[in-house]
């Protein structure tokens, strides 16, 4: 059924669709339909079908916040990647939720538009970086955010102010209403020479690769860190670098990041975030909270 209404619409689509380079751990997890919508038009199409016929579906950035928990999904997974137009007026600047929040980082940088250093180095795409609220070096899409197009529950756009989003850290109304769907994101940025803007970016990156296993798949820090505490301190002083689980290990480079090193699941890779959880709490007394999404 699912896959006739794809074809009859000339859908863009994947059946059995193995998700391995859908997601920045490299979990080879399937979905039984990935597919990529190429406008909001058939965004809303697609999930008006969906919906009507009760079939569970997932919107999926660029997988660098999640851990695919099953090895099938009997789900749509719905991608947004063909979504990905950049506006510049002036200091404006309108994306669309599938661009790439690092290339959005270097395109405005190159226009002398600074406000979105802080991204250079988030893999994710614009959506879900604006419902998670993204942000490195005390600096997040709140800051910058003017508005957000979203598709509400009824599939209904309606535009979101940096207000209405509720923003909070790594924290949104959007990330808590997972039926709303950021479809495009306005910032507004201030002018400033390009090129202090790119040394400040290439500094942090080169900083990223001395401390960060950016060689093995991962995505990014697993726990928040408690107030007054680093995490990855915290697992370390535990001697749980190097802890292996079916491939899944934690960093040896950096014990807040959990690394792919050798075909782990979604569940390998669960079950080694349950011990480290387990280890702290018993050793410090403290409950790590997961900053990444299981997807089940
Ligand atoms: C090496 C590395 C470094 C990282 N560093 C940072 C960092 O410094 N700071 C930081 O904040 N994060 C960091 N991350 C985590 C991650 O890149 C960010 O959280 C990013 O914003 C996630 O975007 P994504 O497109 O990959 O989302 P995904 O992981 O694909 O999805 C995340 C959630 O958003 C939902 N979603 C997807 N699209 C939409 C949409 N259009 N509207 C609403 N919801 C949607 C999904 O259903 C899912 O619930 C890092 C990750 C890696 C691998």
């Amino acid at each position: 059924m699912i896959k006739d209404f794809f074809k009859q619409n000339n859908y863009e689509f994947i059946e059995d669709a193995p998700l391995v380079n859908h997601n920045t751990y490299h979990i080879k997890s399937k979905a039984e339909f990935l597919v990529f919508p190429k406008n909001i038009e058939e965004v809303i199409a697609i999930l008006k079908f969906l919906k009507e016929n009760n079939i569970e579906y997932i919107f999926l950035g660029n997988g660098s916040n999640v851990i695919l928990a099953n090895n099938y999904y009997d789900k749509v997974f719905i991608k947004l990647d063909k979504l990905n137009h950049i506006n510049i007026d002036n200091n404006i600047v309108t994306a669309e939720a599938g661009v790439s929040l690092i290339k959005l980082a270097l395109d405005t940088a190159l226009k002398n538009l600074s406000g979105l250093e802080f991204a250079c180095a988030i893999p994710g795409l614009v959506g879900a970086s604006v419902a998670m609220n993204a942000g490195a070096y005390n600096a997040s899409i709140s800051d910058v955010l003017i508005s957000a197009k979203v598709l509400n529950d009824k599939l209904e756009i309606e535009t979101f102010t940096n207000k209405d989003l509720e923003y909070e850290y790594r924290d949104s109304f959007l990330k808590k209403h997972k039926e709303y769907i950021c479809l495009e994101a306005t910032f507004k940025l201030e002018n400033k020479d390009c090129e202090e803007i790119l040394n400040l970016m290439s500094s942090r990156q080169e900083r990223r690769l001395d401390t960060q296993p950016l060689s093995y798949p991962s995505a990014g820090s697993v726990f928040r860190n408690p107030p007054n505490l680093y995490a990855g301190e915290l697992i370390e002083k535990c001697n749980l670098k190097q802890t292996n689980i079916n491939g899944a290990e934690v960093s040896e480079k950096h014990a807040n990041f959990i690394i792919n090193k050798d075909g782990a699941s979604g569940n390998d890779i669960i079950k080694l975030i349950e011990l480290v959880k387990k280890e702290v709490k018993n050793k410090y007394g403290v409950d790590l909270i997961l900053e990444q999404e299981i997807i089940k």
